[in-house]
């Protein structure tokens, strides 16, 4: 039977051939079936494996699923950085035995399957594992479609993604400095932080270490030095790079609710486009009091894992960014629907971008940036050459704007000879521990 044979007999006529459905030869190859219900030639699932590479020195885990259709393949991002080889574990001793011979288009019912498989789920390993299936997936379905994946889910709401560059430094100076590049790089918003995360190197006298209490490679953070040096760090960039550039912060979990309460009014003056993380996921019942304290505009919610964690904060209007690791939730599947619920409460999205986000993990973000009414913000990732090389059709960003490649499913494909070139760093890649003066561990 031939090509024009197959688009009689599926009754998809003129509207198959636009699609590009039916162009690939190899889609039809022997083993595919027609289904009962007449659409795409059924593809099953071959295998599920999950590749490591590290070529911006973060532990990179990307699932590639395999089809029945020669050559035709999946890419999803699975990084775990501090526990990547559990995430290795989970697709390739139970995912993809669960996943081989299974029907390449039904996402939803894998997602939903794979996610009780395990009986207890959405914990951060099992979850990583199960997004490295579902976007893959997406992909392949992007990939039969000839769309790229935002085109699937509605289309375009924007030309590309706003998206916010990092600036950090250990003086005012040294921070400006940096924040005056990116304004001159075309970003128009930019995340301020002095030093590290709380600021670790304002703090002095680790007692915990004159007392022998934990490591002598431990690090100390005080609260304290970091919650007055913040308002003078926004009150400098304000002074100096002027009122036009949009300002992010991160306190990333490490103060007490109390002072973070405290410390979102003394930066109202200055205008944060969001403050970011500031209280830990264990202190959530606090969103109440600070929402009524203070108008500046909450982003929450990367250390979540199971997508219930923002159902509450979402549905009572707590927060005004929701910050989400799509690999950490369970995949694009589930990362829609919370953009979804948060639309109905003006909630907008601000997806998690760091180095730990592979290539691919980065497209998903964009994909869906491009096509939810209630997209917000971007962090965005330079990647190096190595990533380019790894990575085929990374996104990239332009006059403060993050791109995707507009090839069918996510545009980004993975270079597996190049991919070895980059191994795992020989740490292991886990959080040391910081402490207080006296050696309290500080949750980040
Ligand atoms: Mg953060």
């Amino acid at each position: 039977m031939n090509r024009r044979d197959w688009i009689k007999r599926l009754g998809l006529g003129a509207t198959a051939g636009a699609l590009g459905v039916l162009s690939r030869p190899n889609a039809f190859a022997a083993e595919t079936k027609i289904r009962s219900t007449g659409s795409l030639p059924r593809l099953k699932i071959t295998r599920v494996r999950a590749i490591k590479t590290a070529p911006q020195r973060t532990r990179l885990v990307v699932v590639k699923v395999e089809t029945s259709e020669p050559g035709l393949h999946g890419l999803g991002c699975a990084t775990f950085n501090q526990r990547p080889l559990a995430v290795v574990t989970a697709v390739e001793e139970y995912l993809d035995p669960f996943a081989r011979g299974r029907d390449v288009d039904a996402i939803e019912d894998l997602w939903q399957n794979a996610y009780t498989s395990s009986y207890w789920r959405n914990g951060p390993v099992l979850n990583n594992a199960l997004s490295g299936l579902d976007m893959a997936l997406w992909d392949i379905k992007g990939k039969r479609a000839n769309m790229p994946v935002h085109q699937l889910i509605g289309g375009k709401c924007r030309f590309a993604v706003d998206c916010y560059a990092h600036s950090s430094g250990r003086d005012h100076q040294e921070l400006e400095d940096s924040v005056r590049k990116n304004i001159e790089q075309g970003f128009r918003h930019v995340r301020i932080q002095l030093g590290g995360y709380g600021s670790p190197q304002l703090s002095r006298n680790a007692d915990f270490k004159d007392a022998d209490f934990g490591l002598p490679k431990d690090t100390l953070m005080d609260a304290q030095p970091y919650l007055k040096a913040t308002p003078k760090m926004f009150e400098h960039i304000r002074n100096t790079c002027g009122d036009d550039v949009e300002l992010l912060h991160d306190v990333h979990e490490r103060v007490e609710p109390r002072d973070a309460i405290r410390l979102l009014k003394e930066l109202e003056r200055y205008r944060p486009f969001f403050i970011e993380d500031p209280l830990s996921p264990e202190a959530n019942d606090y969103f109440r009091q600070m929402r009524a304290a203070t108008i500046v505009p909450i982003a929450m919610g990367e250390l979540f894992n199971s997508p219930h964690e923002w159902v509450p904060l979402i549905k009572d209007s707590l927060i005004d960014f929701i910050r989400v690791h799509l690999s950490q939730t369970g995949g694009f599947t589930v990362a829609r629907k919370i953009a979804a619920l948060a639309e109905w409460f003006n909630v907008r999205s601000a997806w998690h971008g760091p180095t730990d986000l592979s290539p691919v993990g980065h497209a998903a973000n964009i994909h869906l940036d491009l096509a939810i009414h209630n997209f917000g913000i971007q962090e965005s990732l330079q990647f190096n050459e190595a990533s380019q090389e790894v990575f085929p059709g990374c996104p990239t960003i332009r006059n403060g704007y993050f791109y995707v490649n507009e090839t069918p499913g996510w545009g980004v494909d993975i270079n597996e000879e190049a991919a070895k070139k980059y191994p795992y760093p020989e740490n292991p890649g886990y959080w040391e521990p910081v402490r207080r003066r006296d050696g309290t561990a500080v949750r980040p």
